[in-house]
């Protein structure tokens, strides 16, 4: 299990790396949702999106020996940007597989980072296996997502910087695909805000943690067709299932169309680029799915990586 030592000590591994993104708000969407609401905005995160603090924090924890080795993953998308970053900042080697449908400014961007991209099939399945047997032929160390303590951490951190900056908050939502965003950022809010509710939220067709949350048992779904492609995971990891059973106090889901006006909103009046997955968590509270008034919130915008054709669809 992490504590908040570990996201602690990955803060102090993060901190002249990672950017301390700002909090935004937006008096427009305070009075639509009678809440006062501050926007954690990874976004503006290098790589566009918060995995760069797991990935860092993950990779610089490695020994010499493994860094020597180099690093694999399997991704199709912001995982893979923040393991490429973070393996070319401390010197490393790092190889990604990705589906050959991967969008290509995905593929660009890695290669940009200095990773070399090995293509696989689609499923999930065909990914793990693509990146085991590089693990085996070559020594290279896996980065999990998701399903991994230093992952968790990293990610993590960025509610460390939140608590530095405000005194109080009464709700924390998150979105959620593998869970290591939640993890991490759910063990540090109770931490610095005790009494906080810390909401998960997913879309509706990617709903596999909202039935796990009710089942008590990790739910595995099909390929979930949902707008949001950071949460097309299809189960949560054992670990993230233990955090988010002991620290989550609900899991939402909103629709994809929810999802798009949300989006719309953050460009339109905040002059502000959501990806489909970061715009999930406020999607949440644009729509107050949990009636709430007068209450003190953060929502997470976990990233702002989206196709200028799908932006140009949406818009
Ligand atoms: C990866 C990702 C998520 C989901 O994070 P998990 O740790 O897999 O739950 C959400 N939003 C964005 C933008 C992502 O890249």
């Amino acid at each position: 299990m992490v504590a908040i030592q570990d996201i602690e000590a990955a803060y102090v591994r993060l901190k002249p790396v990672v950017h301390k993104t700002p909090l935004l708000s937006s008096r427009t969407f305070d009075i639509r949702t009678g809440n006062e609401v501050l926007f954690k905005a990874e976004n503006f995160q290098r790589v566009g999106a918060f995995k760069i603090r797991g990935a860092y924090n993950k990779i610089s924890t490695l020994s010499k020996d493994e860094r020597t080795r180099g690093v694999v993953t399997h991704s199709s998308g912001n995982h893979a940007q923040g393991v490429a970053l973070a393996a070319q900042l401390l010197g490393v080697k790092a190889v990604v597989v990705m589906p050959k449908i991967a969008p290509q400014i995905k593929v660009d961007a890695t290669r940009g980072y200095g990773a070399e991209v090995v293509f696989c099939e689609d499923s999930s399945e065909d990914r793990e296996r693509a990146a085991r047997q590089l693990v085996q032929q070559h020594g290279y160390t896996l980065v999990p997502p998701f399903d991994d303590e230093q992952i968790i951490a990293g990610a993590g951190t960025a509610m460390l910087e939140v608590a530095q900056e405000v005194k109080s908050l009464d709700y924390f939502f998150c979105p959620i695909g593998g869970g290591g965003l939640i993890s991490g950022n759910a063990i540090a809010a109770k931490h610095f805000f005790p009494s906080i509710k810390v909401v998960g939220v997913e879309t509706e067709p990617a709903n596999d943690c909202y039935q796990t949350f009710r089942q008590k048992r990790i739910v595995r779904i099909d390929p979930p067709n949902t707008i949001a492609d950071g949460m097309r995971t299809q189960s949560i990891g054992q670990r993230n299932f233990e955090i988010i059973m002991k620290y989550v106090d609900d899991v939402i889901t909103v629709t994809d169309e929810q999802v798009i006006e949300t989006m719309k909103f953050f460009l339109e009046r905040m002059k502000i680029v959501v990806e489909p997955t970061g715009a999930v968590a406020s999607a949440a509270m644009y729509y107050n799915i949990l009636n709430l008034k007068q209450k003190k919130v953060c929502t997470m915008i976990s990233g702002g990586n989206v196709a200028p054709d799908l932006l140009k669809r949406i818009l």
